[in-house]
């Protein structure tokens, strides 16, 4: 078994990681930039290392994040999601140094990191996948001639992208002609290529996505799928598990297909395969090959915790279970708290947490690095909490999620708690109806008043008598 990791992240995923190290007998290496040398992650693992000053540089640079392990005497490396996590050079220096990346192998990566490769070797599969170029695309002209051909609405996406980003909806040959140059620039400025493709706009779908794990034997499983469709600019918002709004068949046949999906690249490690389904149409669209944000539903519906099960395969051990052992029970909703302000487009709200109660009681799970007085510095992602509910149906699902919410108190940051609570409450939601255009299609839901609780007033009210006194 792997005796020592180093987990070249921070936040909310460097805390799981460290936990699931813990209950395995594990020791934890955490490293941080001066922005987070008080970070949660730095308290809780066995031990820490400055990166330097520089706010991102350091969980970036894969030579000397992998110098570090091996000077420290790591013998693996956890690169939770985002930074490094889909990044080929960091695992082929780890194979090349002998250090155990805890993720598939370097030539996997690479080969599903580029979105049009992926597509490639899905169709080679068998896996369908949306119509769309053959591979990048050359010019301009090359796009409106692919376009014509599939038809308008098209997606004009980056071959590297992630995260959202880099993604425009062209409904004519005019849109296509401006958004061009503007992927274009935005694939280059956030991921180093200039590489874009185009794909048939599947129009209001479901983004569906099934969890896979493979061992090192090339044993592959699923652990059933996750509802990712309540998104904003193609970005999750509120992930659910199982989807409340496919049939048996679908749920069979989206697990067949990942398990084929992964199979036919040798996937080790935990992974997800990302679908595009509209009416009985399903789409392979992407595949990630990392740990990703919202695996915790799925642990709360199946009892298998993936972070483990990735340090356990990355120790060569084979998988635990068969297809047969996994089963799902009720549904869990995770909801990303973000440091936003949804009144006023979203716009990142960083800042000191003046105080933060966590929500609790049954059913209940908080995966954050946050606490009462912690900083969230401005230089990374603005999600800052993921508030996970889980229950025997989704009508109590949705109580569980509303009553969390509420039970919850963060102040100091603006978040998009309140806006969950107003999706929680709409018909459509309830009643398991919703496709990535709902929260477009919801406007109105963005023009609630925020409460505020008499103790939030008080709280506020005694903060600011306290600061008046100490000046
Ligand atoms: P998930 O796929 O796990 O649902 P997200 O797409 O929300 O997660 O991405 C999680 C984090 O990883 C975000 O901070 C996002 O910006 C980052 N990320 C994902 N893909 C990329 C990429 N290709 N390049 C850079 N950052 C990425
Ligand atoms: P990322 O790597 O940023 O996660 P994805 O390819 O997974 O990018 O797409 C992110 C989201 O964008 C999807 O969940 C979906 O809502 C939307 N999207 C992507 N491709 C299409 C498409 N061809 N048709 C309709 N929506 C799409
Ligand atoms: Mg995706």
């Amino acid at each position: 078994m792997i005796k020592k990791v180093l987990i070249s992240n921070r936040g909310e995923i460097a805390v799981r990681i460290v936990r699931a190290c813990a209950e395995l007998g594990i020791r934890s290496v955490a490293v941080y930039t001066e922005p987070d040398r008080y970070g949660l992650h730095v308290k809780r693992a066995d031990e820490s290392y400055s990166l330097g000053e520089e706010p991102l540089q350091g969980y970036l640079d894969p030579l000397k994040i992998v110098n570090l392990a091996i000077q420290t005497g790591c013998d693996a490396i956890h690169p939770g999601y985002g930074f490094l996590s889909e990044n080929a050079e960091l695992a082929a220096l780890c194979e090349k140094k002998g250090i155990t990346f805890i993720g598939p192998k370097s030539t996997v990566i690479a080969k599903m990191g580029d979105k049009t490769q992926a597509r490639k070797t899905m169709q080679a599969a068998g896996v369908p996948v949306t119509p769309g170029s053959d591979g990048n695309l050359d010019n301009l002209e090359h796009a409106l001639e692919v376009a014509e051909s599939i038809g308008y609405p098209v997606m004009l996406k980056a071959t590297s992208g992630g995260g959202g980003r880099g993604i425009r909806r062209c409904d004519s040959a005019k849109e296509l002609t401006t958004q061009y140059p503007r992927v274009i620039s935005e694939a280059t400025k956030a991921f180093g290529s200039a590489d874009v493709f185009l794909e048939k706009c599947i129009v209001d779908p479901l983004h569906i996505e099934a969890q896979i794990i493979g061992d090192s034997q090339g044993n592959v499983i699923h652990l059933f799928e996750r509802d990712c469709s309540i998104q904003r600019r193609n970005q999750k918002l509120i992930e659910i598990a199982p989807s409340p709004q496919i049939t048996p068949e679908q749920r069979q046949y989206i697990g067949e297909l990942a398990i084929r999906a992964a199979k036919s690249v040798n996937y080790e490690s935990a992974g997800t395969v990302e679908f595009l389904l509209t009416g009985n149409e399903v789409y392979f669209m992407e595949m990630n090959t990392r740990i990703q944000v919202e695996h915790t539903i799925t642990e709360q519906i199946t009892g298998v915790d993936i972070v483990q099960e990735q340090l356990r395969i990355a120790s060569g051990k084979p998988l635990r279970y068969q297809q047969q052992d996994i089963q799902f029970h009720g549904f869990a909703l995770q909801f990303r708290i973000n440091a936003e302000d949804p009144k006023n487009d979203f716009l990142p709200s960083f800042g000191r947490v003046t105080h933060y109660y966590a929500p609790g009681g049954p059913g209940v799970r908080v995966d954050t690095a946050i606490f009462t007085g912690y900083e969230i510095p401005p230089f990374y992602d603005s999600m800052c909490l993921k508030l996970i509910v889980w229950a025997l149906n989704w009508e109590d699902a949705l109580s569980r999620g509303k009553r969390a919410l509420d039970d919850m108190r963060l102040h100091g940051v603006k978040t998009t708690a309140n806006y969950y609570q107003q999706i929680l409450s709409h018909p459509e939601f309830i009643n398991a109806n919703f496709n990535t255009s709902f929260v477009n299609k919801n406007p109105e839901l963005l023009s609630y008043s925020d409460k505020r609780h008499p103790s939030e007033i008080a709280l506020a009210l005694a903060a600011a008598i306290a600061a008046h006194i100490s000046e």
